[in-house]
């Protein structure tokens, strides 16, 4: 997808006893989660981490993922896309507005009609619902009104937060071969930004859409 960007713009920080900060979201979910069984539960070792968050995935102790959380800005996706992200309730949204912002629209083309015969018929239409777009808008059409003539392939920009265990719930279902082309390429990228910054509570995920992937080709 050539027009994709996603940032990991924040991820949970921990304060330490002993001041300071770490950006660790898998030592948080790991002493939250060992909060629950142990008096000692700060200064884990990295096994002990990985051992913690691998029984509560086998547990399906799945709240304690809950006290991490991962913001992304996305941009260069259709509203056809985010109509699917906004969906998924758990998480937190601001979207550019359509009303506020005086738009310049850029469209999102799937490969299928950018390689079909249907090509330049679809781009004359995309063009002229721009093009009377703007012309409303010039002449004093309100820019809430006048959008209802973009079609939902209008490129939109959005600020998603997912607690660790609501972005591991989205990534299950929207980086698998059985979801639509453009949400599972945003879910692949939000999967590689948070393995990044948290491989441990990724772990599974990325050898299961990254790596069995690769080996699949
Ligand atoms: C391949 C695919 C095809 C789809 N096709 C369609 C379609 O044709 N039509 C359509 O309308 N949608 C479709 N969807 C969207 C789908 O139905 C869900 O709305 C979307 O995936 C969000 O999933 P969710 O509700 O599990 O996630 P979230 O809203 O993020 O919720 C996370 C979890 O919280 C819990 N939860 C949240 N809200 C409630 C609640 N009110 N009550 C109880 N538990 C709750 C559930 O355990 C839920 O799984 C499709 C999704 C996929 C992945």
């Amino acid at each position: 997808m050539k027009r994709l960007k996603v940032k990991l713009i924040s991820y949970s920080m921990l304060v330490e006893k002993k001041g300071g900060e770490v950006r660790d979201p898998d030592r948080i979910v790991a002493e939250s989660g060992a909060i629950s069984h142990s008096r000692d539960f700060k200064d884990l070792s990295k096994e002990k981490v990985e051992h913690l968050i691998d029984l509560l995935r086998q547990l399906g102790h799945e709240s304690v993922f809950e006290h991490v959380s991962f913001t992304f800005s996305v941009e260069g996706i259709s509203r056809v896309c985010s109509h699917q992200l906004v969906r998924h309730r758990m998480a937190s949204f601001t979207q550019q507005s359509q009303r506020y912002v005086p738009l310049e629209p850029e469209f999102i083309i799937p490969e299928s009609i950018e390689n079909s015969e249907f090509r330049d018929e679809f781009y004359r239409i995309l063009n002229d619902s721009r093009d009377l777009y703007k012309r409303m808008v010039k002449s004093g059409i309100k820019k809430e009104d006048a959008r209802f003539i973009l079609p939902q392939a209008v490129e939109t920009k959005i600020i998603v937060t997912m607690n660790g265990r609501e972005l591991r719930h989205f990534i299950n279902l929207r980086a698998g071969k059985e979801a639509q082309w453009e949400i599972r390429a945003l879910a692949i990228e939000m999967l590689k930004l948070a393995h990044e910054v948290s491989p441990i509570l990724f772990d599974d995920l990325y050898k299961k859409f990254i790596e069995g992937e690769k080996t699949n080709i």
